[in-house]
């Protein structure tokens, strides 16, 4: 039997929110190590933990086929020339694709591949629509002016796996010069 309750979310385009969903916030305490620069991260949090982003996930079933979504809003802001972004995740079940798009803002998509560590910047923003393939670790920045929101869809059993990248972290840095989103290595050789 359809139930309406578990089948519709209505997204609210002034908040980024979905009705009747209690959305997962993070701050800048909880990024610890995920900033390139560690003394910008300091001084800011000397200063206050402000919040980073918030994802509201529907998650109608988690059944093969099954699919999730969820709805991120990054807020914009820097820690030292580094964009504000998400801590970036693989997916636990490392084959499981994503569908990314954006509804408002402006901003990157960093991939890298977990094998190679090859890594592409993708913009994402309102029209665009990104697909990340399996086996890529993702992270989100906001280089605009106000927040970033997009729609993320993912099968059920996807899962989100923390770990690997707080051990290693991303390849490359994505920071603003002249006005513009660039990748840097984070450890060049
Ligand atoms: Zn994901």
């Amino acid at each position: 039997m359809f139930d309406p309750d578990r089948l519709l979310s209505i997204y609210n385009p002034d908040t980024g929110e979905l009705a009747a969903t209690k959305p997962v916030e993070r701050h800048l305490a909880d990024l610890r190590g995920c900033f390139a620069d560690p003394a910008a991260y300091a001084s800011a949090l000397a200063v206050g933990n402000p919040l980073l982003y918030r994802v509201a996930s529907v998650e109608p079933a988690a059944g093969e086929g099954d699919l999730h979504y969820g709805v991120g809003c990054l807020m914009p802001g820097k820690i030292g020339d580094e964009y504000f972004m998400t801590r970036g995740h693989l997916h636990a079940q490392r084959p499981a694709a994503e569908f990314y798009f954006g509804l408002n803002g402006e901003g990157v998509m960093l991939l890298e591949d977990e094998t190679t560590s090859e890594s592409l910047m993708v913009p994402l923003r309102p029209r665009h629509a990104v697909y990340v393939p399996g086996h890529t670790a993702h992270r989100t920045m906001n280089t605009g002016t106000v927040p970033l929101i997009y729609l993320g869809v993912y099968p059920a059993r996807a899962g989100h796996d923390y770990g690997a990248l707080a051990q290693r972290n991303f390849r490359y840095v994505v920071v603003e010069r002249a006005g513009r989103p660039i990748m840097l290595e984070r450890h060049p050789s």
